[in-house]
Protein backbone atom coordinates (compact mmCIF):
# COMPACT_ATOMS: atom_id res chain seq x y z
CA UNK A 1 0.00 0.00 0.00
CA UNK A 2 1.11 3.63 -0.44
CA UNK A 3 0.86 4.15 3.48
CA UNK A 4 -0.81 6.37 5.63
CA UNK A 5 2.74 6.62 8.00
CA UNK A 6 0.85 7.91 10.70
CA UNK A 7 -0.47 4.52 11.09
CA UNK A 8 2.41 2.75 10.91
CA UNK A 9 4.62 1.35 13.86
CA UNK A 10 8.09 2.20 13.16
CA UNK A 11 9.37 -0.63 14.74
CA UNK A 12 10.78 -3.73 12.38
CA UNK A 13 9.17 -6.94 13.20
CA UNK A 14 10.34 -10.42 12.12
CA UNK A 15 7.91 -13.47 10.89
CA UNK A 16 8.25 -14.90 14.55
CA UNK A 17 6.63 -11.42 15.76
CA UNK A 18 3.13 -12.09 17.83
CA UNK A 19 0.03 -9.97 17.72
CA UNK A 20 -3.82 -10.27 18.42
CA UNK A 21 -6.41 -9.56 15.62
CA UNK A 22 -9.42 -11.06 14.37
CA UNK A 23 -11.23 -9.69 11.62
CA UNK A 24 -15.00 -10.59 10.57
CA UNK A 25 -18.43 -9.73 9.23
CA UNK A 26 -20.06 -8.72 12.69
CA UNK A 27 -17.54 -6.24 13.81
CA UNK A 28 -18.70 -2.60 14.00
CA UNK A 29 -15.38 -1.75 11.56
CA UNK A 30 -16.32 -4.43 8.83
CA UNK A 31 -15.39 -2.75 5.64
CA UNK A 32 -14.21 0.48 6.64
CA UNK A 33 -10.72 -0.71 5.57
CA UNK A 34 -11.68 -0.91 1.78
CA UNK A 35 -12.08 2.91 1.17
CA UNK A 36 -9.62 5.60 0.83
CA UNK A 37 -6.49 3.36 0.68
CA UNK A 38 -4.29 3.29 -1.88
CA UNK A 39 -2.97 -0.47 -2.63
CA UNK A 40 0.86 -0.97 -4.90
CA UNK A 41 -0.49 -4.03 -6.90
CA UNK A 42 1.95 -6.36 -8.01
CA UNK A 43 1.83 -8.90 -11.12
CA UNK A 44 0.39 -11.84 -9.38
CA UNK A 45 -2.20 -9.30 -8.11
CA UNK A 46 -3.31 -7.99 -11.58
CA UNK A 47 -2.48 -11.97 -13.35
CA UNK A 48 -5.54 -13.32 -10.77
CA UNK A 49 -7.83 -10.73 -10.17
CA UNK A 50 -8.02 -9.70 -14.50
CA UNK A 51 -8.25 -13.45 -14.60
CA UNK A 52 -11.40 -13.58 -12.00
CA UNK A 53 -13.20 -10.50 -13.94
CA UNK A 54 -12.38 -12.37 -17.13
CA UNK A 55 -11.27 -9.21 -19.26
CA UNK A 56 -8.05 -8.00 -20.40
CA UNK A 57 -4.67 -7.22 -18.20
CA UNK A 58 -4.75 -3.45 -20.22
CA UNK A 59 -8.91 -3.11 -19.94
CA UNK A 60 -8.06 -3.75 -16.25
CA UNK A 61 -5.01 -1.44 -16.15
CA UNK A 62 -7.49 1.19 -17.78
CA UNK A 63 -10.73 0.77 -15.67
CA UNK A 64 -8.83 -0.31 -11.97
CA UNK A 65 -5.51 1.53 -11.67
CA UNK A 66 -3.68 4.94 -12.37
CA UNK A 67 -0.05 5.14 -12.42
CA UNK A 68 2.39 6.24 -9.50
CA UNK A 69 6.04 7.01 -10.43
CA UNK A 70 8.02 6.31 -7.10
CA UNK A 71 10.41 9.60 -6.92
CA UNK A 72 13.48 7.90 -5.81
CA UNK A 73 14.05 5.58 -8.65
CA UNK A 74 11.30 6.43 -11.17
CA UNK A 75 10.08 3.18 -11.83
CA UNK A 76 6.00 3.18 -12.13
CA UNK A 77 3.56 1.14 -10.39
CA UNK A 78 -0.17 0.36 -11.08
CA UNK A 79 -1.99 1.36 -8.21
CA UNK A 80 -5.68 0.32 -7.34
CA UNK A 81 -8.54 3.40 -7.74
CA UNK A 82 -10.55 4.27 -5.38
CA UNK A 83 -14.28 5.20 -6.57
CA UNK A 84 -15.34 8.71 -7.42
CA UNK A 85 -17.42 9.08 -4.79
CA UNK A 86 -17.90 10.32 -1.29
CA UNK A 87 -16.58 7.11 0.74
CA UNK A 88 -14.04 6.66 -1.71
CA UNK A 89 -14.58 3.07 -1.84
CA UNK A 90 -12.69 0.09 -3.23
CA UNK A 91 -14.18 -0.74 -6.43
CA UNK A 92 -14.62 -4.63 -5.09
CA UNK A 93 -15.82 -3.88 -2.02
CA UNK A 94 -19.79 -4.71 -1.69
CA UNK A 95 -21.97 -4.39 1.86
CA UNK A 96 -21.20 -8.48 2.20
CA UNK A 97 -17.34 -7.60 1.97
CA UNK A 98 -14.63 -8.35 -0.72
CA UNK A 99 -16.19 -9.56 -4.04
CA UNK A 100 -12.99 -10.55 -4.72
CA UNK A 101 -11.74 -12.35 -1.49
CA UNK A 102 -9.80 -15.49 -3.33
CA UNK A 103 -7.91 -13.43 -5.25
CA UNK A 104 -7.52 -9.94 -3.38
CA UNK A 105 -3.92 -8.37 -3.60
CA UNK A 106 -1.31 -9.54 -1.55
CA UNK A 107 -1.52 -6.20 0.74
CA UNK A 108 -5.40 -6.86 1.65
CA UNK A 109 -4.04 -10.06 2.58
CA UNK A 110 -1.31 -8.95 4.86
CA UNK A 111 -3.57 -6.06 6.55
CA UNK A 112 -3.02 -5.20 9.47
CA UNK A 113 0.98 -6.26 8.66
CA UNK A 114 3.42 -4.40 6.45
CA UNK A 115 6.11 -5.86 4.33
CA UNK A 116 9.66 -4.33 3.49
CA UNK A 117 12.43 -5.43 1.82
CA UNK A 118 15.78 -4.13 1.94
CA UNK A 119 18.89 -4.76 -0.10
CA UNK A 120 21.97 -4.57 2.29
CA UNK A 121 25.41 -4.09 0.66
CA UNK A 122 28.68 -5.10 1.88
CA UNK A 123 32.15 -5.72 0.49
CA UNK A 124 31.22 -9.28 0.30
CA UNK A 125 28.21 -8.47 -1.65
CA UNK A 126 24.87 -7.74 -1.11
CA UNK A 127 21.99 -9.62 1.04
CA UNK A 128 17.99 -9.12 0.69
CA UNK A 129 16.31 -8.24 4.32
CA UNK A 130 12.79 -9.12 4.55
CA UNK A 131 10.97 -7.13 7.48
CA UNK A 132 7.48 -6.67 8.71
CA UNK A 133 5.86 -3.83 10.48
CA UNK A 134 2.01 -3.48 11.83
CA UNK A 135 -0.21 -0.92 10.60
CA UNK A 136 -2.60 0.30 13.71
CA UNK A 137 -5.26 2.74 12.25
CA UNK A 138 -7.42 3.65 14.78
CA UNK A 139 -10.31 2.94 12.95
CA UNK A 140 -9.45 -0.71 12.58
CA UNK A 141 -11.04 -2.38 15.58
CA UNK A 142 -9.70 -6.13 14.67
CA UNK A 143 -6.75 -5.24 17.33
CA UNK A 144 -9.31 -5.50 20.37
CA UNK A 145 -10.25 -9.00 19.07
CA UNK A 146 -8.55 -11.99 20.78
CA UNK A 147 -6.77 -14.17 18.68
CA UNK A 148 -3.27 -14.53 18.65
CA UNK A 149 -1.29 -14.92 15.27
CA UNK A 150 2.64 -14.53 14.46
CA UNK A 151 3.18 -12.93 11.43
CA UNK A 152 4.20 -16.14 9.84
CA UNK A 153 1.18 -17.94 11.02
CA UNK A 154 -1.29 -14.82 10.08
CA UNK A 155 0.53 -14.61 5.71
CA UNK A 156 -0.09 -18.52 5.53
CA UNK A 157 -3.72 -17.86 6.74
CA UNK A 158 -4.37 -15.56 4.23
CA UNK A 159 -2.44 -17.25 1.76
CA UNK A 160 0.45 -14.01 1.47
CA UNK A 161 3.12 -16.76 1.35
CA UNK A 162 1.91 -17.89 -2.03
CA UNK A 163 1.63 -14.53 -3.61
CA UNK A 164 5.00 -13.47 -1.62
CA UNK A 165 6.89 -16.48 -3.51
CA UNK A 166 5.22 -15.60 -7.07
CA UNK A 167 6.73 -11.71 -6.71
CA UNK A 168 9.61 -11.71 -4.52
CA UNK A 169 11.53 -11.82 -7.32
CA UNK A 170 9.77 -8.74 -8.92
CA UNK A 171 10.40 -6.83 -5.53
CA UNK A 172 13.66 -7.40 -5.62
CA UNK A 173 13.76 -6.35 -9.08
CA UNK A 174 12.17 -2.71 -8.13
CA UNK A 175 14.94 -2.18 -5.47
CA UNK A 176 18.45 -2.98 -7.75
CA UNK A 177 20.25 -0.51 -9.65
CA UNK A 178 22.73 -1.08 -11.85
CA UNK A 179 25.47 1.55 -10.58
CA UNK A 180 26.65 2.39 -14.21
CA UNK A 181 23.14 2.93 -15.59
CA UNK A 182 21.76 6.12 -15.48
CA UNK A 183 19.77 7.29 -12.01
CA UNK A 184 16.18 7.60 -13.53
CA UNK A 185 14.30 5.91 -16.12
CA UNK A 186 13.09 7.43 -19.27
CA UNK A 187 9.78 7.28 -20.18
CA UNK A 188 10.33 4.60 -22.69
CA UNK A 189 12.16 2.12 -20.42
CA UNK A 190 9.40 2.92 -17.64
CA UNK A 191 7.02 2.15 -20.41
CA UNK A 192 8.58 -1.23 -20.92
CA UNK A 193 8.98 -1.78 -17.22
CA UNK A 194 5.13 -1.42 -16.73
CA UNK A 195 4.13 -3.35 -19.96
CA UNK A 196 6.76 -6.32 -18.77
CA UNK A 197 5.36 -5.85 -14.89
CA UNK A 198 1.53 -5.47 -15.60
CA UNK A 199 0.29 -5.49 -18.68
CA UNK A 200 0.98 -9.31 -19.48
CA UNK A 201 -1.67 -9.56 -22.38
CA UNK A 202 0.49 -6.41 -24.39
CA UNK A 203 3.56 -8.18 -23.45
CA UNK A 204 2.76 -11.48 -24.69
CA UNK A 205 1.70 -9.32 -27.80
CA UNK A 206 5.25 -7.73 -27.78
CA UNK A 207 6.94 -10.99 -27.66
CA UNK A 208 5.08 -13.29 -30.55
CA UNK A 209 3.77 -10.28 -32.77
CA UNK A 210 7.37 -8.37 -33.12
CA UNK A 211 10.78 -9.41 -33.74
CA UNK A 212 11.51 -10.03 -30.57
CA UNK A 213 11.73 -13.97 -31.08
CA UNK A 214 13.92 -13.35 -34.17
CA UNK A 215 16.46 -11.28 -32.38
CA UNK A 216 17.17 -13.33 -28.96
CA UNK A 217 18.48 -17.03 -28.85
CA UNK A 218 15.21 -18.52 -26.37
CA UNK A 219 14.99 -21.89 -25.74
CA UNK A 220 12.20 -23.20 -28.21
CA UNK A 221 10.38 -25.12 -24.37
CA UNK A 222 10.04 -21.81 -22.56
CA UNK A 223 9.26 -20.26 -25.63
CA UNK A 224 5.97 -22.77 -26.02
CA UNK A 225 5.41 -22.28 -22.32
CA UNK A 226 4.97 -18.61 -22.02
CA UNK A 227 2.65 -19.29 -25.13
CA UNK A 228 0.20 -21.35 -22.86
CA UNK A 229 1.12 -20.50 -19.23
CA UNK A 230 1.09 -17.05 -17.86
CA UNK A 231 2.56 -17.60 -14.44
CA UNK A 232 5.74 -18.63 -17.07
CA UNK A 233 4.75 -15.42 -19.18
CA UNK A 234 5.00 -13.94 -16.18
CA UNK A 235 8.31 -14.82 -15.22
CA UNK A 236 9.90 -14.11 -18.72
CA UNK A 237 8.73 -10.54 -17.48
CA UNK A 238 11.06 -10.42 -14.99
CA UNK A 239 13.82 -11.72 -17.33
CA UNK A 240 13.14 -9.38 -19.63
CA UNK A 241 13.09 -6.75 -16.77
CA UNK A 242 16.45 -7.49 -15.31
CA UNK A 243 17.99 -7.44 -18.99
CA UNK A 244 16.42 -3.95 -19.98
CA UNK A 245 17.25 -2.54 -16.51
CA UNK A 246 20.93 -3.84 -17.03
CA UNK A 247 20.72 -6.24 -13.95
CA UNK A 248 21.64 -9.43 -15.33
CA UNK A 249 22.31 -10.68 -18.46
CA UNK A 250 18.93 -12.97 -18.94
CA UNK A 251 18.84 -12.49 -22.13
CA UNK A 252 20.71 -13.36 -25.08
CA UNK A 253 21.05 -11.49 -28.69
CA UNK A 254 21.87 -13.51 -31.54
CA UNK A 255 25.11 -12.72 -33.20
CA UNK A 256 23.55 -10.79 -36.35
CA UNK A 257 21.56 -8.76 -33.99
CA UNK A 258 24.23 -7.27 -31.17
CA UNK A 259 23.67 -3.81 -32.52
CA UNK A 260 19.69 -3.94 -32.46
CA UNK A 261 17.83 -2.84 -29.06
CA UNK A 262 15.15 -5.08 -27.93
CA UNK A 263 12.81 -2.74 -25.97
CA UNK A 264 11.94 -1.33 -29.94
S1 LIG B 1 -9.59 -5.64 -2.97
FE1 LIG B 1 -11.07 -6.41 -1.51
S2 LIG B 1 -9.98 -6.51 0.45
FE2 LIG B 1 -8.80 -5.17 -0.92
S3 LIG B 1 -9.51 -3.10 -0.51
FE3 LIG B 1 -10.74 -3.89 -2.20
S4 LIG B 1 -12.56 -4.79 -1.27
FE4 LIG B 1 -11.03 -4.52 0.35
S1 LIG C 1 -11.27 -5.25 11.70
FE1 LIG C 1 -9.88 -3.93 10.51
S2 LIG C 1 -9.44 -5.21 8.73
FE2 LIG C 1 -11.34 -6.03 9.64
S3 LIG C 1 -13.02 -4.95 8.67
FE3 LIG C 1 -12.51 -3.78 10.51
S4 LIG C 1 -11.11 -2.21 9.70
FE4 LIG C 1 -11.15 -3.84 8.19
Amino acid sequence: MLLDMSTVEHVKRTLDSKFKFRCHDDISCFNRCCSRTSIILTPYDILRIKDRLGISSGDFLEKYTYTYIDEESSHPYAVLKMMDDNEGKCPFVTPEGCSIYEDRPSNCRYYPVGQGLMIIGSEEGTVNEEFYFFIRDPNCLGYQEGREWTIESWRINQRADLYDEMTREWMEIQLRRNPSEQSRLDSKKQAMLYMASYDLDKFKRFIFESKFLDLLEIDKVEVEKIKTDEIALMKFGFKYLKYILMLEETLIVKEEYKNHHINS
